[in-house]
């Protein structure tokens, strides 16, 4: 997918029936003259956006006259609203926001546009001057002096709706606009919809590339498929033989397994399983702090710009196809005390003889009404990772330690104003950082002062903190601001390994110096985990490859690297499965036979069903 997206961001979006808006005034400008306007914010490096495109143009084709469609480019413009995500879709009747949602949903964007096209034709009507005295003469003559200023004072659809209302009966009025809609679901989307074939030489760049996307996707949805039969196939061969409560006689070690399905855990399978330690990641399928982040990972390198999602999505993959195998379970608990470990899952129980553990840290939150609902939307945790997308606008901070003097400090260099709420009238942080926050022009400090709550503008993102003091429960402020981030601490996961590794009085795990080996010989950390400093998906990343690396260098100290004991296949190599490639098309299999350099036409002379090609692919597996 960001394959794709990367190759695109090269080529630029030529589209004629949608405008490219690019600054505040002309945004307001197209609102204001336009009964109804959808808006499509993208971004040149999403995926999904590039995808729904080409469905956005043809939308805007089927309601020329009707509707007015304009894109704006998140990245190289800020036209006075803030997204969550890309692709997002507004939809405005006369200037007021009525919908919006996130993601490549053609049939969101059908609907919408249809609705907001019905209601601006119902609200697209005149009523003349005289035709409003004509309905007061009728119904309320003591009306008539001032009826020049209520026919000024409301546009015509307000005034039938309130007349209607108060009267029963609304003044003569005729419609502005009567260009007839062109068919709504029909068109070119339509017709290729239906499985017609689409003929690429009829299309423009941007259906193209929308359409080369399209069966990047496909291509890798099937690949991510066969990956994930594959790792079930390991999966079921590894925990055969292991129940927790029967004989462990017949149940084989994995020379390692990773607690923890993040950037760390999952960089330390990539790592160990190009090393040939076929190792066993045990996590939930959601894959950590990432996941859960609302707005794009913009400092990754080698990513311009992704969802931690996709991020997260892409390093899994990664560790597939090198043969990893996942569990998608959270580990209960973890006996260290044995030789090999055992790792118990709901599911499941795992003996390794070793073990990185890269389950994490969470975020304290506040837990205040608003909090949940705008994380991703100007909530936040993380100052470094999402101040910058409020450069220039007024944020909070929330705390009174290190990590909040940290992040006030980063963010006074580009937002316009911090405000420093602490519930304390001193600060916990160190002497240094205090001294800097406190002289700082751009910070002021709240003291004594905790959130109340936090609430949405208009878009869903946040707009007001509102604190009180912690005296005076009735002295309440409202502060307005962009972004607000919570910075009171994290919570280790490590209540699994409590009494049996070492850790730091506010529980991470301690690591010898110089390297990610813990108290207990075997076990390796990486990650946040072990990581009160940086915290951050790539120092995550590097601390998981170097994890795998000391893991390594363990098991071969300890004469654990061959693979002797090792459940496998016998001849050590992963069995071919037919039913694998029943869906691929004869394309896909002959290519795949090409690639692995096999002579189909030779080998498989007289071959007429597709299954007699899966044969001969198997046999080069
Ligand atoms: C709001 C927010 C925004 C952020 N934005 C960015 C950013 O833009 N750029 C950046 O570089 N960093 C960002 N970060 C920081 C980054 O997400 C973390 O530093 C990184 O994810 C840490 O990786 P990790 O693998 O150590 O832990 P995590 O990502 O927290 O992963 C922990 C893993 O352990 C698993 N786990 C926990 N308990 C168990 C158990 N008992 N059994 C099995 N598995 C378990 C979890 O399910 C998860 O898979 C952000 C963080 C937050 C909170």
């Amino acid at each position: 997918m960001l394959r794709a997206s990367v190759l695109l961001l090269l080529c630029g979006r030529a589209v004629a029936d949608v405008e490219e808006i690019t600054t505040e005034p002309a945004f307001k400008k197209a609102l204001a003259d336009n009964a109804a306007v959808v808006v499509d914010f993208f971004s040149q490096t999403c995926g999904p956006c590039i995808m729904i495109a080409p469905k956005f143009k043809e939308l805007a084709k089927e309601y020329e006259g009707k509707v007015k469609f304009v894109k704006v480019d998140v990245q190289r413009s800020y036209v006075g609203v803030q997204v969550r995500s890309m692709p997002t879709f507004h939809f405005y009747v006369q200037g007021k926001l009525e919908h919006q949602f996130s993601g490549a949903d053609e049939n969101g964007m059908r609907q919408y546009t249809a609705q907001i096209a019905r209601k601006a034709e119902a609200m697209d009507i005149e009523v003349s001057l005289s035709a409003l005295e004509a309905f007061y003469q009728k119904h309320d003559p003591s009306k008539l002096e001032g009826v020049d200023e209520i026919y000024e004072k409301y546009p015509a659809y307000k005034l039938v709706q309130i007349l209607k209302k108060k009267y029963g009966e609304a003044p003569e009025y005729t419609k502005k606009n009567k260009a007839p809609p062109k068919a709504e679901g029909g068109g070119k989307g339509g017709k290729e919809e239906g499985g017609k074939a689409v003929d690429i030489k009829k299309m423009d760049l941007e259906d193209l590339k929308a359409e080369v996307y399209r069966r990047e996707v496909s291509a890798e949805e099937k690949e991510t498929e066969l990956m994930l039969k594959k790792n079930q196939r390991r999966r079921d061969k590894l925990i055969e033989g292991c129940q927790a409560d029967g004989d462990m006689g017949t149940c084989k070690a994995v020379k390692l397994a990773v607690v923890g399905g993040g950037p760390a855990g999952v960089t330390a399978a990539i790592y160990a399983a190009r090393a040939g330690l076929k190792p066993m990641v045990v996590a939930p399928a959601m894959g950590g702090q990432l996941m859960s982040k609302g707005v794009n990972v913009e400092n990754y390198p080698g990513i311009v710009e992704a969802s931690g999602g996709d991020i997260i999505k892409l390093m899994k993959k990664q560790a597939l196809r090198f043969s990893a195998t996942f569990e998608e379970e959270a580990a209960l608990t973890v006996d260290l005390s044995k030789r090999p470990f055992v790792i118990q899952t709901n599911t499941s129980t795992i003996m390794a003889h070793s073990i990185v553990v890269a389950t994490g840290a969470d975020s304290r939150w506040l837990n205040v009404p608003g909090e949940e609902d705008l994380k991703g939307g100007g909530v936040s945790s993380c100052a470094t990772c999402d101040g910058f997308l409020y450069s220039g606008k007024p944020v909070v901070v929330v705390g009174g330690g290190d990590t909040a003097m940290e992040d006030a400090l980063v963010l006074a260099r580009t937002s316009s104003s911090v405000v420093l709420v602490h519930r304390r009238d001193t600060f916990r942080a160190s002497k240094v950082l205090q001294q800097a926050v406190l002289a700082h022009a751009k910070i002021t400090v709240m003291w004594n002062t905790t959130v109340k709550e936090f609430k949405g503008g208009e878009g869903g993102m946040l707009s007001t903190v509102v604190v009180q003091d912690v005296h005076d429960e009735a002295n309440v402020t409202e502060l307005a601001a962009e972004a607000a981030f919570v910075a009171i601490g994290h919570i280790p996961n490590t209540h699994l390994f409590k009494g049996q590794l070492e850790m730091t009085p506010s529980d991470y795990l301690v690591t010898r110096e110089g390297s990610t080996r813990c108290s207990v010989d075997g076990v390796f950390a990486a990650g946040d985990v072990a990581d009160w400093v940086y915290r951050q998906a790539v120092t995550s990343a590097g601390s998981g490859s170097a994890s795998a690396l000391d893991a390594e260098r363990w098991l071969s100290e300890q004469m654990m690297s061959s693979a002797a004991d090792e459940p496998e296949d016998e001849d050590g190599k992963e069995e071919c499965h037919p039913e694998d490639y029943e869906s691929w098309t004869m394309k896909q299999i002959r290519k795949e036979l090409k690639d692995r350099g096999v002579d189909a036409a030779q080998e498989c002379r007289g071959c007429m069903e597709k299954s007699q090609f899966i044969e001969v692919l198997c046999r080069h597996m």
